[in-house]
C-alpha cells in the first residue's frame, strides 16, 4: 500500500533501510554475538532497540508513521529474535503503574535482554473468563510477604523464563475483577514447578506451572493490592496490538505467491489457477483493509494514548489472515505437506508449511480468543448492548 510519506519520512525510511541492511545477519556469524551487537547498535541510534518505549524511558519517540515504516521494513529484513513478555507487555505496565524503584530495578534488564519473563495469567478454570482466576496470594502476618499457591496453564516459555508476572487472588469478596493482585517473582525458586505441554505442531513452548507456598516480598507487588485487574487489562491491549502481525503478513503473502509460482499446474503454475488466485486476491483485499485499520489506530495513538478497543479488531482480523496464509501454504504444498516431520519431499516449503499451519491454530486463541474479541468489538467499538432477554 502507498501512503503519502513526507520528505522527512522518506529520509527516515532510507535511514532505517541502511541500518537494517548494514547490520543484517551474515551466514556463519555467531548468532548470539550478532544479536547482542545489533541491539547495542540500535540503542546508539537513539532508542531503536526499544522502538515502542516512550522517550522518558529511552525510546525513540517516533511518530505513528515512523512506527509504521519500522514495522514494514523490519518485516522485510528481520530483526534479532526477541520475546514480547518483558519488552512489550510488562514494561508498559511498570512504566504506567510500577514504583520508581521497580522501574529502576526491572526495566534496564528487560532492555538489555538479560532477563526472560513469562506471563502467568491463564489458569485451568480461567482463560477467556480471566477474572475467575484462583491462584491465591496470602499476606503473611508481618505484612512482608505474599505466599502464593495455585496453578497457571499455557505459560509460554515458562521453562526458560527467569521471572514471571503473575495475576493472583488476594480477596474473594465483591466482584471477581476486584481482589486481583499483580505480582512479580523469580521462576527458579522453591515451590515453582514447570511441566511441559507438547502442542499439535510437536513443539514445547507452553507449560503448566504449579506454585506451592512460593514466597514473594511485598515490594514485588505492582501497584495496589486488589487492583491488579486494571493493570492486567492495559497489558492485554498492548499484547493484542502486537499479535496482529500485519507487516509480517504482507511479507508472508508475497512469499506465498512466489511459492505458488514455483508449483507446476497444467501448462502453467498454481498461481495461474483461477480458484487459487481468487483465494490469494481475497486475502490481499482483506489484508489491505486491516492495514488501513492499523494506520487509523496508529494515527489515533499519535497523541501518546494507550491502545484502545480497536486493538481487538486488529487482533481478530490480523490473526485470521495469518491462519489463511498458512492454510494456503499447505494447499500450495499439496500432498507433500502431509509428510511434515518425515524426510523432506516435494516443494521446499511443504515441510515447514504444515508445522506453521498447525501452530497457527493457536493464533486465534491466545491473547484472547476470537469470540471474545468479537464481544469487545460489539460492546466497545460498535456500542451494541447485551440483550436482556
Ligand atoms: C499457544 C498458546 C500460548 C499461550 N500462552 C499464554 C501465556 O504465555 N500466558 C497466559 O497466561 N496464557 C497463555 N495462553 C492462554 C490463552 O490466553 C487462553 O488459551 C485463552 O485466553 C483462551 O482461554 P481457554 O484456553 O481457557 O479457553 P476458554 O476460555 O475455555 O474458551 C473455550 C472456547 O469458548 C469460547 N468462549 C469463551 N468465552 C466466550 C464468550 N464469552 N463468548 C463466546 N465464546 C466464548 C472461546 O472463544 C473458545 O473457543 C496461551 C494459549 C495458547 C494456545
Amino acid at each position: 500500500m502507498d501512503i503519502n510519506l513526507s520528505q522527512q519520512d522518506l529520509e527516515f525510511r532510507t535511514e532505517v533501510r541502511e541500518f537494517l541492511s548494514s547490520n543484517a545477519y551474515k551466514n556463519g556469524e555467531d548468532y548470539n554475538a550478532w544479536r547482542m551487537g545489533w541491539f547495542a547498535k540500535a540503542r546508539e541510534k537513539g532508542g531503536w532497540d526499544v522502538p515502542k518505549w516512550p522517550t522518558e524511558f529511552g525510546g525513540p519517540g517516533w511518530t505513528p508513521t515512523q512506527h509504521y515504516i519500522w514495522e514494514q521494513e523490519t518485516a522485510e529484513i528481520g530483526t534479532p529474535f526477541d520475546l514480547p513478555f518483558g519488552l512489550g507487555m510488562l514494561a508498559p505496565v511498570l512504566m504506567n503503574y510500577g514504583s520508581k524503584e521497580q522501574q529502576d530495578r526491572f526495566l534496564p534488564d528487560i532492555r538489555d535482554r538479560k532477563v526472560n519473563w513469562c506471563q502467568g495469567y491463564s489458569e485451568p478454570g480461567a482463560g477467556s473468563d480471566l477474572a475467575n482466576l484462583k491462584t491465591k496470594a496470602e499476606l503473611t502476618d508481618d505484612g512482608k510477604h505474599y505466599i502464593v499457591n495455585g496453578t497457571k496453564i499455557w505459560t509460554t516459555l515458562a521453562h526458560i523464563a527467569d521471572w514471571i508476572f503473575c495475576l493472583t487472588r488476594t480477596s474473594d469478596t465483591g466482584k471477581k475483577q476486584e481482589g486481583i493482585t499483580f505480582l512479580l517473582f523469580p521462576m527458579k525458586q522453591e515451590g515453582v514447578e514447570v511441566k511441559p505441554i507438547i502442542t499439535l505442531g510437536g513443539s514445547h513452548t507452553v507449560n503448566m506451572v504449579h506454585f506451592t507456598d512460593v514466597k514473594v516480598p511485598v515490594e514485588n507487588r505492582v501497584g495496589e493490592q486488589d487492583k491488579g485487574w486494571t493493570y492486567a487489562k492495559g497489558l492485554l491491549q498492548h499484547e493484542r496490538t502486537g499479535l496482529a502481525g500485519i507487516s509480517r503478513s504482507i511479507v508472508a503473502l508475497e512469499k506465498l505467491k512466489e511459492q505458488a509460482t514455483s508449483v507446476k499446474r497444467g501448462n502453467g503454475t498454481l498461481m495461474d489457477d483461477p480458484a487459487f488466485r481468487t483465494k490469494v486476491a481475497e486475502l490481499e483485499v482483506d489484508l489491505m483493509a486491516v492495514e488501513f485499520t492499523e494506520l487509523r489506530s496508529l494515527a489515533a495513538a499519535a497523541g501518546g494514548g494507550e491502545p484502545g478497543p480497536e486493538s481487538s479488531i486488529l487482533k481478530l482480523k490480523g490473526t485470521e489472515i495469518q491462519q489463511r496464509i498458512q492454510k494456503l501454504t499447505v494447499e500450495a504444498g499439496g500432498i507433500f505437506s502431509a509428510a511434515w516431520g518425515a524426510m523432506p519431499v516435494g516443494p521446499h516449503f511443504a515441510r515447514g508449511g504444515m508445522s506453521g499451519y498447525l501452530s497457527s491454530r493457536a493464533y486465534t486463541i491466545y491473547g484472547g480468543a476470537s469470540e471474545v474479541q468479537k464481544d469487545v468489538v460489539a460492546k466497545n467499538v460498535l456500542g451494541i448492548k447485551k440483550s436482556t432477554k
